[in-house]
């Protein structure tokens, strides 16, 4: 794969394209294509610096492959064709307030939560800083958005991959996805998810990027929350919720928790009221959700009823929380259904 020209600040951008012997100018139009989610062969600009740019590095890094959308609400799911022939999803849900766009973070996962899709192959590679952000920059092009008027409002760092996992790329990301001029999503606007990496929450805490920092809880044990996630073997729910208190003392931001409602593994009455006092007094929100169906694991989601008791009695306890709706489950397009293929050399898709 050659390298990918969406990887660059603005202002190395501006460096490289004057560095070729251009003006400033040109370096900006580049600029600003290329966060339209234009492909460098589409930029208006002379035939020897497109020759040049060619040269190096890739013309679309990530291009759409297929559209699903859903019946049920609206939800599209992407295919997007990485340049190396990778394959990973996405997803952009439309809401009252704007449309939210899941991005993925790597091809693949090897953190091994059993109720996911996204590990089942482990890892393929980590995605670079310019394959996230070009996910963003396509969708919004085809959805008819610019940069003044953008169809993408708000991001989820919550697609395949663990983002902690892929620190360096996703924080580069993060700078360049904010920045000033260009896409320019504000921090505010972002979440990210993590299934609780505590050495890169620290980390993060000193960036100055002031985001949803999004944890990914599912018990309140270690002991129980080491059945479906391995990555409690290594980390204790202690040592998070002390790095999500850093999170909050560094940014002023509140955290949230992710909680997937598991039948018959945590979604009791008393697994609620285990959170509720887990939790009490934290400046943090609670988002359920009930486990999608993933067709090669065997877990199922708690009941309807199951689900609005278990946010009854968070709410008794005073823990914020909502019961979230699930949204594109009819086209593999929920939370933890999405997965990575490849392209067959013959170019069909499995
Ligand atoms: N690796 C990150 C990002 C994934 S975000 C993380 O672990 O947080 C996707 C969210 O969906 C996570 O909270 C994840 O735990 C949750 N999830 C995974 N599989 C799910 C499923 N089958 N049903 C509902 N939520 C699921």
């Amino acid at each position: 794969m050659k390298e990918i020209l969406q990887d660059l600040s603005r202002e190395e951008l501006t460096e490289l394209v004057i560095g070729l012997g251009e003006k400033k100018f040109r370096a900006e139009q580049v600029y600003l294509g290329l966060m339209q989610g234009k492909k460098i062969s589409e930029l208006n600009i002379s035939p020897a610096l497109r020759a040049a740019l060619l040269e190096r590095f890739e013309d679309e890094p990530v291009r759409i492959s297929e559209t699903y959308i859903s019946q049920e609400d609206g939800t599209k799911k992407y295919l997007f064709a990485l340049a190396d022939g990778n394959l990973i999803e996405g997803v952009l849900m439309k809401y009252k307030y704007g449309n939210t766009q899941c991005v993925s973070t790597q091809v693949g996962c090897r953190m091994g939560c059993k109720f996911c899709a996204s590990t089942l192959g482990g890892r393929v590679r980590d995605l670079t800083a310019g394959e996230i952000l070009c996910q963003i920059s396509a969708v919004n092009r085809s959805e008819g958005g610019t940069l003044k008027e953008r169809a993408v409002t708000n991001v989820v760092l919550m697609g395949s991959g663990e983002p902690f996992d892929n620190y360096e790329n996703v924080v580069r990301f993060l700078r360049n996805v904010t920045a000033e001029g260009g896409i320019e999503i504000s921090a505010r606007n972002i979440s990210l998810s993590t299934c609780g990496l505590v050495p890169e929450m620290k980390q993060f805490a000193e960036e100055g990027i002031p985001l949803n920092l999004t944890v990914s809880l599912h018990a309140t044990t270690d002991e129980e929350r080491a059945r479906t996630m391995p990555i409690a073997n290594r980390y204790k729910i202690s040592e998070i919720l002390e790095a999500c208190a850093n999170y909050f003392q560094k940014t002023g931001r509140r955290y949230i928790f992710e909680y997937t409602l598991i039948s018959g593994e945590n979604a009791d009455e008393k697994h609620a009221l285990a959170l509720a006092k887990l939790l009490k007094g934290r400046p943090c929100h609670v988002n359920l959700i009930r486990l999608n169906a993933v067709k090669e694991r065997s877990l199922h989601a708690a009941e309807e009823k199951t689900a609005r008791r278990f946010l009854q009695i968070l709410e008794e306890q005073g823990i914020s929380a909502t019961l979230r709706r699930s949204m594109g489950s009819d086209i593999g397009g929920a939370c933890g259904q999405l997965r990575y293929s490849r392209i067959f050399p013959d170019g069909k898709i499995p």
